[in-house]
């Protein structure tokens, strides 16, 4: 009887294996067209000042405008796209993408927004970060110093002379740098100390609840105070209402994203939303 179970068991998942390894081969299959047919958008989140609520850099968000499912968020397809490697030229794709959209935020009288750009350790270890970076700001005419690029600490731990050298080669052409997701990576700190990054993306993770957690209270306020005296402006993801907002001012953090001031909007609605009106440019 085991035994029977046994093989029923076996081919049960075998047969799940199978589902699983069609599934990603639609998968890729998919990404690729998706690619090809230019389905992918861009979203973009305001990043403002805590103090003055000035606009002062935006986060581009990847998204998949699939024909049948609509508008698809990036946590349902960048692992597959990670797991088969179309993260490389996507991620080329979403750069040169950010940096043409950046330039069009200037003319529309946005003149020193930062435009931030998600990096998958993927592009450091396969692709030509260094190369992938220098077309989009040529062929943008984007200012490397308005282009933030986004790291995570997985980028930063693996590989580290290889990567320490190609950030510092990306940090020497001007373009700033921000650690993604900031305190649930590796507990490691000393690259904080060889990379020279700009600024602490605080994971949103540890903001949400804020307001009602002492533990999260406490870890942000030590990211912030760290993030401070070594330099770096910190900025909390995630914000979504007024009692986190007014902890993360007592605690003197530089920046705010999310929700409670803007959710990922698209190019033509963050324009309408933001940039100085027809009248007051005109006059
Ligand atoms: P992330 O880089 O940490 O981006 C922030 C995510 O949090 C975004 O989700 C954003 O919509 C969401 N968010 C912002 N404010 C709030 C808030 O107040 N409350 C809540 N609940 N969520 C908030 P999104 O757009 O779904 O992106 C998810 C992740 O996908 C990103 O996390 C990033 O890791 C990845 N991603 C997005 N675009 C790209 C891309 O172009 N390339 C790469 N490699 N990864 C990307
Ligand atoms: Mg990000
Ligand atoms: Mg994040
Ligand atoms: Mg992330």
């Amino acid at each position: 009887r085991a035994k029977n179970d046994g093989g029923n068991a076996y081919r049960f998942f075998n047969q799940e294996m199978n589902e699983e390894a069609q599934e990603r081969l639609a998968m890729h299959f998919g990404l690729r067209q998706a690619l090809e047919k230019g389905e992918f958008v861009l979203h973009y989140q305001p990043q403002i000042e805590l103090v003055g609520g000035n606009l002062v850099g935006v986060e581009a968000l990847i998204r998949w405008n699939h024909p049948e499912l609509g508008l698809v968020p990036p946590g349902r397809f960048i692992p597959a796209a990670e797991e088969n490697g179309l993260i490389v030229p996507m991620g080329e794709w979403v750069l040169l993408e950010a940096c043409r959209q950046a330039v069009r935020f200037q003319k529309a009288g946005l003149s020193r927004l930062v435009v931030a750009v998600n990096l998958s350790a993927l592009q450091f270890k396969r692709g030509d970060i260094e190369q992938s970076v220098r077309l989009a700001l040529d062929e943008s005419g984007l200012a490397p110093e308005l282009l933030e690029l986004e790291l995570t600490e997985s980028i930063l731990i693996g590989d580290t002379e290889r990567v320490l050298s190609t950030v510092m080669r990306l940090k020497k052409k001007g373009v700033k740098l921000s650690i993604d997701d900031f305190g649930t990576g590796y507990s490691s700190l000393s690259y904080l100390k060889r990379f020279k990054v700009d600024k602490l993306k605080i994971d949103q993770s540890f903001v949400r609840n804020l307001a009602h957690d002492v533990e999260d209270d406490a870890i942000v306020r030590a990211i912030i105070q760290m993030g401070h005296s070594l330099g770096l402006r910190t900025i909390a993801e995630g914000v979504e209402d007024q009692p986190v907002m007014d902890r993360l001012r007592l605690y003197h953090c530089d920046e705010l994203q999310g929700y409670f001031i803007s959710r990922p909007i698209p190019a033509a609605a963050f324009i309408a939303a933001y940039a100085p009106s027809q009248q007051a440019q005109t006059s």
